[in-house]
């Protein structure tokens, strides 16, 4: 499901549930459910093992907040919606509001795709604002509140073991702490440990998949004349595992990320970053950092190993008062820019399951929603890494056949603005795959030219 296909958020569906919910993990997936929440609990608590920073930082929960972090249009729509102003509070923050019709130079099959008629806004900063300004705006709620440098140890279970009734929680000076609550929200990401506390009660872990891809991002920034918007994104395209995410960020600068899959690796150190941007299909980039003077200390660094799906929704039992959202279900290759977004769907169908039936078997229903949303996007980045012959994992069905369709529509997209468009569309998750498929765009794709 995407942002078209999600029936939109409205609070007024939604009960008073109970009197207090937990979101451990204050990241993007934890603000999202965390806001949803808060239309349903008297208080909602945000525990986060990190301090929370003051101003727009970096931080150590979040190592990836160094990288280019895109924010796509159905994560921003989303985010509208749940908080309502949310574009023009990042653009007052310094976020830079681009047209990712003509502002982005998308790279693909050889070529860039050309320019759709489709003006949507992409409004480009740093990971750090982006959640900043997130945060900024969660905690205006009444009810809502944060413990930081506060670390989750242990979810709190009744006597009968079905049901989650809080957490245990350590503080920063070592002091341990029971935390009850109606719901607890697990928003700690990746490395969630819900899977291995589920087996340790008696529960199954859910089927988990993996997608081996050994991708690693280098990331600099680098000074931007205030009038310069370009964006480049260029895709990896076999054999060449090599690409780029450069965006224009607040404050004069682009942030310009390089990575490469499968051990083709971007170096870490400048004059190497400089020669593998060369290596690019496109000189902008390689261009951008030797004309522009480098902002950065030096080169942030990041390994991805893999996709990682966990299939929450095909346990047979799961325990009352507990949902997992955002990284905890799943993590996709970044350079698709997914994972803000998917966390923010999520987030709008965590409200719906609130909705269509308060607490009971709130879990049962918002893995079923939740299904389709993670689905779509892992289908999307899974699909497109496997046109590596040297991805291994689970490949999901007609993943070959749909690979050559999108190969051929891609080609096509360089001269075809409505192709672009449609593309655009699935890639921002404001359409699902299948809208590719619809008969006027397949005669587009499929009708012989000249040139293909
Ligand atoms: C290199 C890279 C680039 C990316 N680029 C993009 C992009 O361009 N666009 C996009 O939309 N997404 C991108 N993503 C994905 C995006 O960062 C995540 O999907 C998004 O942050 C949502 O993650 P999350 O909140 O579920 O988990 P995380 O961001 O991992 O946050 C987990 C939080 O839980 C906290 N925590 C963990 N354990 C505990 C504990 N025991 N107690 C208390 N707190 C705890 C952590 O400190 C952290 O704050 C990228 C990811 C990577 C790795």
């Amino acid at each position: 499901m995407t942002v078209a296909t999600i029936p939109e958020y409205d609070h007024s569906n939604v009960a008073m549930v109970g009197e207090h919910a937990v979101v451990v993990g204050g990241s993007m997936a934890g603000l999202v459910a965390a806001r949803v929440l808060a239309d349903a609990f008297e208080r909602v608590t945000v525990i986060e093992r990190d301090a929370f920073p003051d101003e727009p930082r970096p931080r150590r929960g979040v190592p990836q907040g160094n990288h280019v972090h895109a924010l796509l249009e159905a994560g921003r729509d989303t985010l509208e919606d749940l908080f309502p102003g949310y574009s023009d509070d990042l653009v007052s923050a310094g976020a830079m509001d681009i047209d990712l019709s003509t502002d982005f130079n998308f790279y693909d099959e050889g070529d860039f795709v050309a320019s759709g008629s489709h003006h949507v806004s992409m409004y480009c900063a740093t990971r750090p604002l982006i959640e900043y300004v997130t945060w900024r705006r969660l905690a205006a709620i009444d009810g809502v509140a944060l413990r930081d440098e506060c670390h989750l140890t242990e979810y709190l279970m009744d006597d009968t073991g079905t049901t989650v009734v809080g957490v245990t929680v350590r503080d920063e000076t070592g002091t341990t702490e029971e935390v009850e609550a109606d719901l607890v929200v697990d928003c700690t990401g990746r490395t969630s440990s819900t899977p291995e506390w589920l087996a340790d009660h008696g529960y199954r872990r859910p089927p988990r998949d993996e997608v081996e891809i050994d991708l690693v991002y280098s990331t600099i920034l680098v000074e931007r004349p205030p009038t310069d918007m370009r964006a480049f994104h260029v895709m990896p395209c076999p054999p060449r595992a090599r690409s780029t995410v450069t965006l224009p960020i607040e404050d004069d600068r682009w942030v310009v990320t390089l990575s490469g899959l499968h051990g083709d690796h971007p170096p870490a150190d400048l004059d190497g970053m400089l020669e593998f941007a060369k290596s690019l299909p496109v000189d902008a980039v390689a261009r951008i950092i030797e004309d522009h003077e480098i902002v950065s200390d030096g080169v942030e660094q990041y390994p991805f190993p893999a996709n990682l799906r966990r299939r929450y929704w095909e346990l047979e039992r799961f325990p009352d008062g507990l949902v997992v959202l955002g990284d905890t279900i799943a993590s996709f290759n970044p350079i698709y820019g997914q994972g803000m977004s998917v966390a923010a769907l999520e987030g709008l169908q965590l409200h719906h399951a609130l909705a269509a039936g308060g607490r009971d078997d709130l879990a049962v229903r918002f893995f079923n929603r939740v299904e389709s949303v993670v689905d779509n996007a892992w289908n999307v980045s899974v699909g497109s890494d496997f046109r590596f012959e040297e991805t291994t994992g689970p490949k999901p069905p007609g993943t070959d056949i749909l690979n050559r369709y999108l190969s051929r529509m891609t080609r096509k997209a360089h001269d075809d603005g409505t192709l672009a468009d449609a593309y655009s569309r699935v890639v921002t998750m404001e359409e699902p795959p299948t809208s590719l498929l619809r008969p006027s765009i397949v005669w587009r794709v499929v009708k012989p030219s000249l040139t293909t």
